[in-house]
């Protein structure tokens, strides 16, 4: 079976077993999602949606951010992790988006990446929820199921992308990476996958039973 066959049918069935597949983090306009995937990470979903609020709160509007005090953002995230380095870049990231793009969030990928603390993954989720392009978005969950899954047998988060990019119809490459993903989280855990009860377990040539 060819592979776009194969993660079509997959798609399909993770499609039923994940009905709600809205991104994990909260956010009320694109400003707020960007800066919440810069401080995603190395830390999770849940721990950015408990510093997020406050952090909006304080500082509604990139211009905002951008004169804010470095200590003072620093504090609010502190418990995200690397929260000197995540408080300066989204400081820095605000300055640009004030000061270059009226307070928007730029479309491209290119524009994306060239933002402090944004890489490819930060800016397919941008271009792919904000800008509704499909898009291959690559973390560590999506590195380890599209490994057991066959769909590729590389490591490196870019050519993981690029491959997929050209392998999944763009149709599904959203939904695919979406579902994928959280197929990560509930079953396909890192140490102890939970084949027996897994849902795409006839299509996964991984499968432990
Ligand atoms: S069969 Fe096992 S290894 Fe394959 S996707 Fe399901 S949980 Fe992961």
């Amino acid at each position: 079976m060819k592979s776009s066959e194969r993660a079509r049918i997959i798609t399909g069935i993770l499609r039923e077993e994940y009905p709600d597949r809205k991104p994990l983090l909260d956010y009320r306009n694109p400003y707020e999602l960007l800066i919440a995937v810069i401080l995603s990470a190395q830390t999770t979903d849940a721990g950015v949606n408990k510093v997020t609020p406050p952090l909006f709160s304080n500082y509604p509007s990139p211009r905002d951010l951008s004169e804010a005090l470095q200590v003072e953002v620093e504090e609010i995230i502190h418990s995200t992790g690397f929260f000197r380095v995540k408080a300066a870049n989204i400081i820095k990231t605000a300055r640009i988006l004030a000061d270059q793009y009226a307070g928007q969030v730029p479309g491209s990928m290119k524009e994306l990446v060239a933002l402090p603390g944004v890489g490819r993954k930060t800016a397919n989720v941008i271009l792919n929820h904000i800008f509704d392009e499909p898009a291959i978005i690559v973390d560590t969950h999506f590195i380890r199921v599209s490994n057991r899954l066959g769909f590729t047998d590389k490591k490196d988060p870019e050519q993981i992308e690029r491959q997929l990019k050209a392998e999944i119809p763009e149709d599904i490459q959203s939904e695919f990476s979406m579902t994928v993903n959280l197929h990560g989280r509930k079953y396909c855990h890192p140490r102890k996958p939970e084949c027996g009860s897994c849902p795409i377990k006839d299509y996964c040539p991984s499968v432990l039973l």
